[in-house]
């Protein structure tokens, strides 16, 4: 992302433009070793430190203790949708062979979360999403859902990506709970005892493509069964190991070490939280304005990173994102199994760029309303 280009793509995402600076000013030399990061061992010193800092970073964002196990792994969010199940429902590794797993479905990821853990054990899905009349989506109260009685765990997605919902709340419960914070992960503070087990893909709001977190309760390792599965996807082992059971995503990482640093610098995720609010804040109300624009879901459930709109005049989609980019605002197309637009909003989003997108929405408005 340049100067002058604002970038509101869903994923891979903008990255802070002073962290690109950085890389790219250490691109060939790396702290004076005359390489570059990626040209170098894993085991080094050097990236040792490099690795050990990263996740000191990232614990102190998330107030993360050592009670959790802290994973910079491969394979992204979807592979955790595999390996999650696979560890902790498939019938050798739950004592209870009637076992289920409680999968709650506000969207496409955590439907498609649902879908890969039915291949490894049974699970029970909870749509807790309705739809009124006027086609404004919402979440069902959790009083109306129909529960699974003892789940082995509890799965859910704080905000759902491409619908642009979300979860004000945490979902509490006794039982197991795991949650994907693929979009969310580093905007908002968190409990971190409100969760066993978190996971997100890097390159929403942490860095580039290639690198997932997961964030593990220890004593979860007990109820895991690791018999079957690829060494690599052993969280206990790569707990044990550093995560580098096998060459980790170098470049990844040390990209992620760069956003936590910038993250720390510029106020931790507080101050992450207020930007959010103000940034989605100046856009829902440009939306809310008229009808020209409109934004499916209801009012309490509005996700702040990923904010979907449509036109009422749908013919005029193409015009707005080719005028949109021909005024330096772009990667606003709606996700390809719901169309419209999408405009993300980051943490690397500045305000200025979310108001330079609003005064370009009331233009075309003005334009072509
Ligand atoms: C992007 C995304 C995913 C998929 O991530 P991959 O790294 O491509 O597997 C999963 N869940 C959520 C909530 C996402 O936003």
């Amino acid at each position: 992302m340049t100067d002058s280009v604002y970038n509101f793509c869903a994923g891979p995402s903008a990255l802070p433009q002073a962290v690109m600076q950085k890389a790219q000013a250490e691109f060939l030399d790396w702290q004076g070793l005359g390489v570059s990061v990626m040209e170098m061992s894993h085991r080094s010193d050097e990236y040792q430190a490099l690795a050990k800092n990263a996740e000191a970073n990232f614990r102190q964002l998330l107030s993360i203790n050592d009670d959790y196990a802290v994973l910079f792994l491969h394979g992204g969010a979807t592979l955790q949708f595999s390996n999650i199940p696979m560890s902790l429902l498939s019938q050798s590794s739950y004592k209870n062979q009637a076992a289920q797993a409680e999968y709650i479905c506000n969207g496409m990821w955590s439907s498609k979360a649902a879908n890969e853990a039915a291949r490894f054990g049974n699970v029970h899905t909870i749509d807790v999403v309705e739809t009124d009349s006027r086609g404004i989506r919402s979440l069902k109260t959790i009083e109306t859902w129909q529960r699974a009685s003892d789940p082995a765990y509890i799965h859910y997605t704080p905000n759902e990506t491409i619908e642009g919902i979300r979860f004000t709340r945490p979902i509490k419960s006794p039982h197991t709970i795991v949650a994907d914070m693929s979009s969310c992960i580093l905007s908002e503070p968190i409990a971190i005892n409100d969760y066993d087990f978190i996971y997100a893909g890097a390159q929403k709001n942490i860095g580039s493509a290639g690198l997932t977190m997961a964030v593990i309760k220890r004593e979860l390792f007990a109820k895991m069964n690791f018999q079957s599965s690829p060494k690599t996807f052993n969280y206990q082992e790569q707990d044990k190991q550093g995560s580098m059971v096998n060459t980790p995503p170098t470049f990844a990482w040390y990209l992620a070490s760069l956003v936590f640093e910038w993250v720390i610098e510029q106020g931790g995720v507080i101050e992450m939280e207020k930007r959010a609010l103000e940034k989605s804040q100046l856009l829902y109300q440009c939306i809310d304005e008229d009808d020209f624009y409109t934004n499916p879901i209801a009012i309490k459930d509005r996700s702040r990173m990923n904010i979907p709109f449509i036109m009422q005049d749908e013919s005029l989609n193409e015009t707005f994102l080719s005028q949109a980019k021909d005024n330096n605002l772009v990667g606003l197309g709606g996700h390809r199994s719901v169309g419209g637009m999408r405009a993300s909003l980051y943490n690397s989003m500045s305000v200025a760029g979310v108001k330079a997108l609003a005064d370009f929405m009331r233009d075309f408005k003005q334009r072509y309303g």
